[in-house]
């Protein structure tokens, strides 16, 4: 049988039932990268069918899922990370956690793809969003800020892998003192504080998934889709490639 030739594009997936899925796609659209990038807007199984990788974009966690459960997507979402690339902003990195601290009466459901604890709306309520300067590991230009909106934004309290998980990667930290007063962190002497406490983290990845607890598609700054595309989809693309002539 004669290998299937190189792809000449990767098919991006957004998770498009509620939130800024809209702002994800404007962003995808814009860059310009050695692949195609094909955007598919998933509202059903038939759509997620045809992704190489997923977007869960911000919004509302507990709505998301409600909706992703009416549309059945919550198990085939379940399997596909299983294998695929998926990147959760806000909202979406709720979904994306294993386990959630200040769910809904009733709990809510996740999709478990990171081994982190995380707390919804830990950073505060919506009057309480903030932005601030993001240094990121990685991404283009590193030594220049990402520029980091944070809209009722979750707290990364805890990581968890167990010893068969893949490492936990921190792409990014803010400042202690930029966390509020009721996720104040203990400082290890009097003037600093302990730049290892997961709550100072707002991105990492974890074997093929990549986590943000602000969003990188309310601004005009293209380097983190291009990271996810490029760093965490193309080298999952490029294994079932042919080699090159
Ligand atoms: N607090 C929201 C939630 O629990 C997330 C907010 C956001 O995505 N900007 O889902």
């Amino acid at each position: 049988m004669q290998p299937s030739p190189p792809r000449d594009h990767v098919t991006v997936g957004i998770l498009a039932l509620q939130g800024a899925f809209a702002e994800h796609q404007v962003m995808l659209q814009k860059l310009s990268l050695k692949r195609r990038v094909v955007v598919v807007l998933v509202r059903q199984q038939e759509d997620l069918d045809k992704c190489d990788c997923l977007i869960i974009p911000g919004g509302e966690s507990t709505t998301i899922a409600l909706l992703a459960r009416l549309a059945g997507l919550l198990e085939p979402m379940r399997e596909f990370l299983k294998t695929k690339p998926v990147w959760g902003t806000c909202a979406g990195a709720i979904l994306l956690a294993r386990w959630v601290e200040g769910a809904k009466k009733g709990g809510q459901e996740l999709l478990g793809g990171i081994s982190i604890t995380i707390e919804r709306n830990g950073f505060g309520s919506q009057v309480e969003s903030f932005e601030a300067p993001l240094e990121v590991e990685g991404l283009r230009e590193s030594n220049c800020a990402f520029h980091g909106i944070f809209i009722r934004a979750p707290v990364v309290i805890g990581l968890s892998p167990s010893p068969t998980d893949p490492p936990i990667q921190i792409l990014s930290r803010i400042s202690a003192s930029l966390l509020p007063a009721s996720q104040t962190v203990v400082p290890i002497d009097e003037d600093d504080t302990d730049p290892r406490d997961p709550r100072t983290i707002v991105a990492l990845r974890q074997g093929l998934h990549l986590l943000t607890t602000f969003h990188p598609e309310l601004t005009k700054d293209h380097r983190f889709h291009e990271y996810f595309v490029q760093e965490c989809v193309l080298p999952t693309l490029s294994i079932s490639s042919p080699p090159p002539e």
